[in-house]
């Protein structure tokens, strides 16, 4: 699949700069992408289908990116596809204090569905090694003085540790985590902030705090390559998918989502012996009524 390429399983190092935020090195025709994507979303929606019969795995996707890299609406896109029966979407915001008084994963794990069901998480953990990282805001955390005597490399280091173990964690015990990084450029994030301010339907999703954190925006990316190294693993994959064209961007998400799915037990449960016939006998049983 397309997506293949983009995908860190922990075997490559991520490079940023030498993977493109556009569409154009792939080749590919925009009309045939919204074809595929459209197929896609009915391919989603039938696997979804069978992921909730079978009810053995869950699936999480976790969505991180810098503002304006379209979380929101690729959520929305890939929603689309899916029965939200069957789905969970949760926003990670700023902790409140009663989340900051607990270990970074509890909000976390209480997000999780049940097995059967899946996960769509705009941003997550991840914002405790990102945000949290680059803000120093492990300073302000009301913790033991032993989580933070190693100084601030060894603290993140032990993050990274921690959620590679809570992913394994995860997978053993019957969920698989696919992590999305959203690669906008500094240049399309510039013209989506213009086009959020001049929006009267946008402008409410601007503040100047956006501003602060595209300061940091170069510092960002070296981290999300940091990140990614320290967390890619063949169980709980990073792809890092092209955002600068939303078509583009919604097409690959929709092949990772239908490639995870595939991974997963989709099989309808088969009837036990006896129950085909016992389904028969309701047959007759309702054919009579009239
Ligand atoms: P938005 O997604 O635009 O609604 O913004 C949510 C904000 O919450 C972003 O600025 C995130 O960086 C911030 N945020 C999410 N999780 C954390 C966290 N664990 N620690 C600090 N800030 C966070
Ligand atoms: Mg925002």
């Amino acid at each position: 699949m397309k997506a293949d390429r983009y995908c860190f399983d922990g075997s490559t190092p991520c490079d940023l700069h030498k993977l493109p935020c556009d569409a154009k090195r792939d080749g590919v025709e925009k009309a045939q992408i919204l074809e595929k994507t459209a197929a896609n979303l009915v391919e989603m929606a039938a696997l979804q289908d069978a992921l909730y019969a079978d009810g053995r795995e869950g699936l999480v996707f976790i969505l991180q990116a810098l503002d304006a890299a379209g979380k929101d609406s690729t959520i929305k896109h890939v929603m689309s596809g899916l029965n939200p029966q069957g789905v969970r979407v949760t926003s990670f915001k700023q902790p409140n204090s009663e989340e900051l008084s607990h270990d970074f994963l509890w909000r976390i794990h209480k997000a999780l569905p049940p097995r059967g069901s899946i996960a769509i998480f705009n941003r997550s953990y991840y914002e405790d090694v990102l945000v949290v990282q680059v803000h120093d805001l492990q300073k302000g955390y009301k913790m033991p003085p032993r989580t933070l005597k190693g100084g601030k490399e060894a603290f993140f280091q032990n993050r990274y540790a921690q959620i590679r173990h809570y992913e394994d964690y995860l997978y053993d015990n019957g969920y698989r985590v696919v992590k999305i990084f959203l690669h906008l450029s500094k240049k399309e994030q510039k013209m989506r902030f213009l086009e959020r301010i001049d929006n009267p339907a946008k402008n409410w999703k601007f503040s100047r705090s956006d501003l602060a954190e595209r300061a940091h925006f170069d510092e960002y990316m070296h981290l999300f390559e940091e990140v990614i190294d320290a967390t890619a693993t063949k169980q709980s994959p990073w792809y890092a998918i092209p955002a600068d064209q939303k078509w583009y961007t919604r097409y690959l998400v929709s092949e990772v989502v239908i490639d995870a799915l595939r991974r997963c037990c989709h099989e309808y449960p088969k009837l036990p012996e006896g129950a085909l016939d016992e389904l028969k006998d309701c047959r007759t049983w309702l054919e009579a009524e009239d």
